[in-house]
């Protein structure tokens, strides 16, 4: 499941696990780091790829948009719930 490109060049906003200190990098910066010391407390933070998903999921432009995540393998996100994409288990069918 690949991390939209959409988002390579997009603030992303992440919060120190230790402290809840906010910081923001572009989308490019989060897909090659793993882990993330934080500047306020010291705390190196470990970004999973989970956490990076939901990371880019929150950050997703809203249905309507001409990048829209689809899920590898599996049905395209179809439903923007206004917190994530969410899979088109509702999508109409033809019939
Ligand atoms: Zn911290």
């Amino acid at each position: 499941m690949p991390l939209s490109a959409a988002l390579n060049d997009a603030d992303l906003e992440f919060k120190c696990l230790e402290c809840g200190h906010a910081f923001v990098r572009k989308g490019s910066w989060f897909k090659v780091i793993s882990t993330f010391k934080c500047e306020r407390c010291g705390v190196a933070n470990r970004i999973g790829y989970a956490d990076k998903l939901a990371l880019f999921e929150k950050h997703s432009p809203p249905f309507g948009s001409t990048q829209r995540p689809t899920v590898n393998g599996g049905p395209a996100l179809t439903r923007w719930s206004g917190v994530g994409w969410t899979a088109g288990l509702s999508r109409p069918s033809a019939k």
